[in-house]
């Protein structure tokens, strides 16, 4: 090791392409912006990971990668949830990812160790080398707030969230009903609720937190959070950190695009539940029947449909068979002059930037909301699992700059309600209002890093560009 040579951070992204996709932007800028070379080490869930590996092996030195062997789940039941699935890629990876950190640590400057959401256990890795971990969250303030404060609402309630006659009123935060709590915190006698808990109780003890998201989007949330009289780590709010481009990512990319370009300007609304979201066959062919009775144009990400798990694509969407065979007879034919429908996968970011773009169908997930914010496109929020129904609260009762799609007595959303509010998005003055606040937001988002050079005396503390500045020096200090 020489002392010319870059100071390196480590990053363990666990598994989804939601991690994996801010987590890359965040290495670009640290690399960009700081000087800083990043080495990902990345626990293998044992699916495929095509477009993990994809993504990574493309990013240009000094971002490199380090793929552990995969982990076996064999043992675990079939109701096992995904957090479950996610927490335990890495802690059964420890012993790997230590073996693989001391060889890295031979050559490299090893400043700083970076986990995600849900990485907590890899803390034990990072003080054994020395080192101070560092969290990145990929999701709201608002969810590092429920985070910080789990372990109080645990032993306020003992009846399971979703049973609470009240809102449940976090500081700086939209109240929320406790329905809208994230999956996994439902079921408190389930694994993944004692799991999640131990982690959340340990979050303290980062020695900093980096978050995707920033002052304008999440003003009184981070306020709260930074009182200093709460003694939590600091926060840096770093974002909107999403890609910048997705090149014909996946075969097929084009072909959207192209049919975008015929489209009148503003006219489609984009349908997309992320990389892990699946309806139920009923659903599927209620969302079907409605996007059809709106008549407005519209691009769908359709998946094969999945009647037990709202994420059944989580692991990979490698294995998904023809969904068209899913849709209601007839379908395509008759909505073939309004409708695309594509397998799978869109290019989302080329997608929300086309002009014809006017709204998006969305499940929520958090780069997605990023994605729409720093497009300007208004949204139907439909949140399936994880914390995006927390999100769908911020975007409809705090943001305002959303719908929310409601779940009728048979548990599902209609098709007439469908057509009502994408009719309204495109289309009518409600739909106005919530195009113009989310273009306000939009000018928020843009992060103005110009001043990356000035003293950080003269730049205001909370901006985007000083967090970035603050938690830069931060993690260059670990050395
Ligand atoms: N994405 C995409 N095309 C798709 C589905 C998803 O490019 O058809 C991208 C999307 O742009 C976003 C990410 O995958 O960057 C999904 O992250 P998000 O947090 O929205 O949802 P998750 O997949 O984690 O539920």
């Amino acid at each position: 090791t020489t002392q010319e040579s870059p100071l390196h951070v480590v990053i363990v992204p666990t598994p989804g392409m939601g991690h994996l996709i801010p987590l890359i932007e965040f290495a670009k800028r640290l690399v960009d912006l700081h000087k800083f070379a990043v080495t990902f080490i990345v626990p293998n869930d044992g699916s495929p990971m095509k477009l993990q590996r994809q993504l990574l092996l493309t990013q240009p030195e000094p971002i490199s990668s380090i793929f552990l062997p995969p982990v076996s789940f064999d043992d675990l039941p079939e109701d096992a949830k995904i957090e479950t699935r996610i927490i335990l890629s890495l802690t059964r990876s420890l012993h790997l990812l230590k073996d693989s950190f001391k060889v890295l640590a031979q050559s490299a400057r090893v400043v700083a160790f970076v986990v995600d959401v849900f990485g907590i256990d890899a803390f034990d890795v990072a003080k054994e080398f020395g080192l101070e971990p560092y969290i990145f969250v990929t999701t709201s303030v608002m969810l590092l707030s429920l985070i910080f404060e789990l372990p109080k609402l645990d032993q306020m309630f003992s009846c399971d969230y979703r049973d609470l006659p009240e809102p449940i009123k976090l500081p700086g935060c939209v109240p929320f009903h406790g329905s809208d709590i994230p999956d996994p915190l439902q079921h408190r006698t389930n694994f993944a609720y004692q799991e999640t808990l131990q982690q959340c109780k340990r979050y303290p003890l980062a020695a900093g937190i980096i978050i995707n998201s920033f002052l304008d989007l999440e003003k009184g949330t981070l306020d709260a959070l930074m009182e200093g009289g709460r003694r939590l780590p600091a926060v840096y709010p770093v974002g909107p950190l999403i890609r910048t481009s997705s090149t014909n990512e996946v075969e097929g990319s084009n072909n959207c695009l192209r049919w975008l370009d015929e489209q009148p300007s503003g006219s489609v609304l984009y349908v997309c539940f992320g990389s892990g979201g699946t309806l139920s066959h009923e659903q599927l062919n209620e969302l079907a029947l409605g996007l059809e009775m709106s008549g407005q144009r519209f691009l769908w990400v359709v998946r094969e449909p999945d009647e037990i798990a709202a994420n059944a694509t989580y692991f990979g969407i490698e294995n998904v068979k023809n969904p068209f065979a899913f849709l209601p007879d007839g379908f395509l034919e008759r909505t073939k002059e309004v409708g695309l429908v594509v397998p799978s996968w869109a290019p989302q970011i080329q997608v929300l930037s086309h002009g014809s773009t006017g709204g998006f169908l969305t499940h929520c997930g958090w780069n997605s909301v990023l994605e729409s914010i720093v497009h300007g496109v208004p949204l139907i929020a439909w949140p399936l699992y994880a914390e995006q129904k927390m999100n769908g609260v911020l975007l409809k009762d705090g943001l305002k700059v959303a719908f929310r799609v409601k779940v009728n007595e048979d548990g599902l959303v209609g098709r007439e309600d469908i057509a009502k509010y994408v009719k309204e998005l495109i289309e009518g003055d409600e739909g106005q209002l919530l195009r113009a606040r989310m273009r306000k937001l939009k000018g928020a988002a843009k992060i103005d890093c110009t001043d990356m050079e000035k003293p950080l005396a003269t730049l205001e503390r909370g901006t985007t560009c000083s967090a970035w500045n603050y938690c830069g020096e931060r993690l260059a200090a670990g050395s």
